[in-house]
Order: structure tokens, then sequence, then C-alpha cells
């Protein structure tokens, strides 16, 4: 009797846990949808740069323009839980705007400064693809701000073009034409239909930090060589996301990987230390 009863105690426990988290991620959805038209207009979204390198020599090659809401009331809030929030409800499309704006501006700014800049890649969403004209997407930006599309790469995820493929084929190739680089971000995880590579002008393939992250093994590693391989043999650049440790930059050279971004050179960075870091490395 007392072993049931500890066993339904547990249980209880366990429910009591699940409908918590429950809760807890009810409240987090409502939070973000209830702030998210006064987070623009305040000025709450912050854009971060994350170096990218030449696996070769280290040389700094990019960066990254990554969404952070600081919320003043709530704090720190990650892409990771409001970006999947603002794609089903269509707001994503006013956020990437505004962070593609961002990144523009600070260009401006750091060549103000009399920096040398590198391209920053900015994310857009399967969604962006759906609520913008191809006019509207990025080149009224590098007018205003007296830029030139080399100065921007696109980042597109592989689950853009499983979304609707005649659309983003079009729109991507678009922007190829238009003397954008275009990188694939998230690769292999998991929608990859190799026809799209046909159809698509990609310049860089990102590979997804779920690649890194595998257990290393004779088999980990025929698999990383082969599809390194394969982009390589179709002309393509292959960058590996979520690189931290030198042991990873080997491997990942040898295997004739040409990028890397991660925490082993540097987290994403407020603008303020990007310009350090840029200073530092031009
Ligand atoms: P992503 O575009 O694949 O960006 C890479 C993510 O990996 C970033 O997370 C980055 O901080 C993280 N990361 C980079 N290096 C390392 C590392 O060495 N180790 C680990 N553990 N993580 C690393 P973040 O900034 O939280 O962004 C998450 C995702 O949110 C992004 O994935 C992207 O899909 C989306 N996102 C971020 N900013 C934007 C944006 O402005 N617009 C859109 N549409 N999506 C965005
Ligand atoms: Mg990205
Ligand atoms: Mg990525
Ligand atoms: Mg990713």
């Amino acid at each position: 009797m007392m072993a049931l009863q500890k066993i339904l105690h547990k249980y209880n426990q366990l429910i009591n846990l699940y409908d918590d988290n429950i809760r807890l991620y009810a409240l987090k959805t409502q939070r973000i949808l209830e702030n998210m038209e006064e987070a623009i207009n305040q000025r709450q979204f912050q854009v971060w740069y994350q170096p990218k390198h030449n696996i070769f020599d280290g040389r700094l090659i990019g960066a990254e323009a990554l969404v952070r809401w600081i919320h003043p009331r709530y704090g720190f809030m990650s892409p990771g839980e409001f970006i999947p929030i603002f794609e089903d409800n269509g707001f994503v499309a006013h956020v990437d705007r505004y962070v593609w704006e961002e990144a523009c501006a600070a260009i401006k700014r750091w060549r103000d400064m009399g920096l040398k800049t590198v391209p920053v890649s900015v994310n857009i969403s399967r969604k962006d693809f759906i609520y913008f004209h191809d006019e509207e997407m990025l080149k009224p930006l590098l007018a205003k701000y007296g830029l030139e599309p080399a100065d921007l790469h696109i980042e597109v995820t592989e689950s853009a073009y499983m979304d609707n493929p005649d659309m983003v084929i079009r729109k991507v190739n678009e922007m190829h034409r238009d003397g954008f680089v275009v990188e694939l971000d998230d690769f292999g995880t998991g929608y990859s239909s190799l026809s799209m590579f046909g159809h698509m002008d990609i310049d860089v393939v990102k590979l997804d930090m779920s690649f890194i992250r595998q257990e290393q093994n004779e088999q980990s590693d025929k698999m990383m060589r082969y599809i390194i391989d394969m982009c390589k043999n179709m002309g393509l650049s292959v960058l590996s996301e979520g690189v931290e440790t030198e042991e990873q930059r080997q491997r990942l050279m040898k295997m004739g990987c040409d990028y890397v971004q991660g925490y082993y050179y540097s987290k994403p960075l407020p603008e303020a230390d990007f310009v350090d870091y840029l200073r530092k490395h031009s």
C-alpha cells in the first residue's frame, strides 16, 4: 500500500510539473503577444553582432545580425523564444524590417567613424517572403544608407524553401542577381531536399550547429566530410555554426570547411563591443 501511495505521489508531482511548464509557456507567450507592438516604438529590440572568421587564417570576414529583446520589466528575451511566435502571427516582418534597417544604419555609422567594415548578414524569416514584395525587401535600405548589395548577406533557412518553393526560389534568385550573397541557414536540420541546390542561387551553406555537436566517430566524420565535399563540388562555400573549441575548428579545417562562427571566436556582441572587435581585427 505504501509503495502504491509513493508511486501515486510521484505521478502527481510529475503532472504538476508538466502543468507548471505549460502554464509558464502560456504566460510567456501571452507576455510576448501583449508587449510586442510597443516594443518596436519604444526601441526595445537591439541588434547584436556575432563575428564570422576564416577558418585557415582567422581573418574576420563578416558578422551576423541577431535580434535581442530587452524588456524594461521582463529583461532579456532570446529570439529562440519570440521569433517563432512572431512567425505565427506575422509580426516577424516588422521585427525583421527593424533589424535590417538597424544593421544598415550601423554599417554607415561604422564607416562614418572611419572603420573598415565587413559584410553583415541579416536573417530573413520564411514569413518575410510572404509579407514583402520583391521591391520592398532590402534594396530601398541600401539607397537610404548609401550601401552596396555586397555590404549585406542574407540568411535564408532551409525551411523557407519547403514552405513555398516557387516564391522563395524566385525571390532568392532575384536577390542573388542583385548582388547579395545568399547563405543557406540551419542546413541539415531535417527538411533538406537536395533538389533545392539545383534551383536556388546560394553562395554559402551554413552547417547547423547540431553537426559539430554530434559525438565524433568514424561515421559522423564521414557524413560531415561528405556534405562539405558536396557543397564544395557545387562551388559553394561552407560555414560551420556553433564552433566552441580549437579541437572543433581543427576538425572542420581538415574537412575543408571555409568559415566558422561560434563562441570559440566570440559570442554575439552588443554594437559598442563589436566596434571594438572591428578595430582589433582590421
Ligand atoms: P541562427 O540564425 O541559426 O543563429 C545562430 C544562433 O546560434 C544564435 O542564437 C547564436 O547566438 C547561437 N550561437 C552562435 N554561436 C554559438 C556557439 O558557439 N554555441 C552555441 N551554443 N550557440 C551559438 P540566437 O541569437 O539565440 O538566435 C536564435 C535564432 O533566432 C537564430 O538562429 C535565428 O533563426 C533567429 N533569429 C535571430 N535573430 C533574428 C532576426 O533578426 N530575424 C529572424 N527572422 N530570425 C532571427
Ligand atoms: Mg542565421
Ligand atoms: Mg544559423
Ligand atoms: Mg541555427
